[in-house]
């Protein structure tokens, strides 16, 4: 893990790297933070709370959602992550930012959207984000600060940085710092296309256990 860490080194300082610790275990996550990782995503929450949970020592950790995010694990999300990166619906923000005014929280989000067809991923399109954002911005307990995306695994490299570049304009159009896009085989030219968040699993800690 160590001189894959170096890599990450030389990021731009607009850049930040969120080390994806799904299907990795507590030891390593210590090991990470240890060297300074202070950013962690994690996608389910059931193999997430144990986790953060055997971590809580390690108070200078912000953790990430990065998941789909069930309607029935929206409080949990909601009372464990600092940031959601994968908000897909606004129907999802809404009961989000209802839950985050109960709960008195207020947690930055990025709205997921998908910008080529992909069937196994979900998110919102251009033209259904443009015809909803008014109310997306009417939600008073979340915090939009980006947008979050994955270039489907059949892109080839010329269009993966087109896609990224797209969601780079799209979200300075809406007047929205962040990108969340780049992951351990692309987060280069993500890099170069925009991303203020890069988010890298098995790059930086070697294969998952399980593979989701
Ligand atoms: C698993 C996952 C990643 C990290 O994937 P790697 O290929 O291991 O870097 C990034 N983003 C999301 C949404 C993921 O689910």
């Amino acid at each position: 893990m160590d001189d894959i860490k170096k890599k990450f080194e030389s990021l731009p300082s607009d850049v930040s790297l969120l080390a994806v610790s799904k299907g990795q275990s507590v030891q390593k996550i210590r090991y990470l933070a240890s060297k300074g990782q202070c950013n962690f995503g994690e996608s389910r929450v059931q193999e997430a709370l144990p986790k953060l949970d055997a971590l809580q020592d390690l108070n200078q950790i912000t953790w990430h959602f990065i998941g789909k995010v069930q309607a029935n694990k929206v409080r949990q999300v909601v009372k464990n992550f600092n940031v959601i990166h994968s908000i897909d619906s606004l129907k999802l923000a809404s009961r989000i930012s209802r839950i985050a005014s109960e709960e008195f929280k207020k947690p930055k989000v990025m709205i997921q959207v998908k910008l080529r067809e992909d069937p196994n991923k979900s998110g919102l399109s251009v033209e259904e984000l443009l015809s909803v954002w008014k109310e997306f911005k009417q939600l008073t307990s979340i915090d939009i600060i980006g947008l979050m995306t994955i270039a489907p695994i059949s892109l080839k490299s010329d269009e993966r940085k087109l896609l990224f570049r797209e969601c780079r304009l799209f979200a300075d159009h809406l007047r929205l710092k962040d990108c969340s896009m780049g992951m351990s085989n692309d987060w280069e030219e993500a890099v170069e296309m925009g991303a203020t968040w890069i988010r890298v699993g098995s790059l930086l800690f070697g294969d998952r256990d399980n593979h989701n």
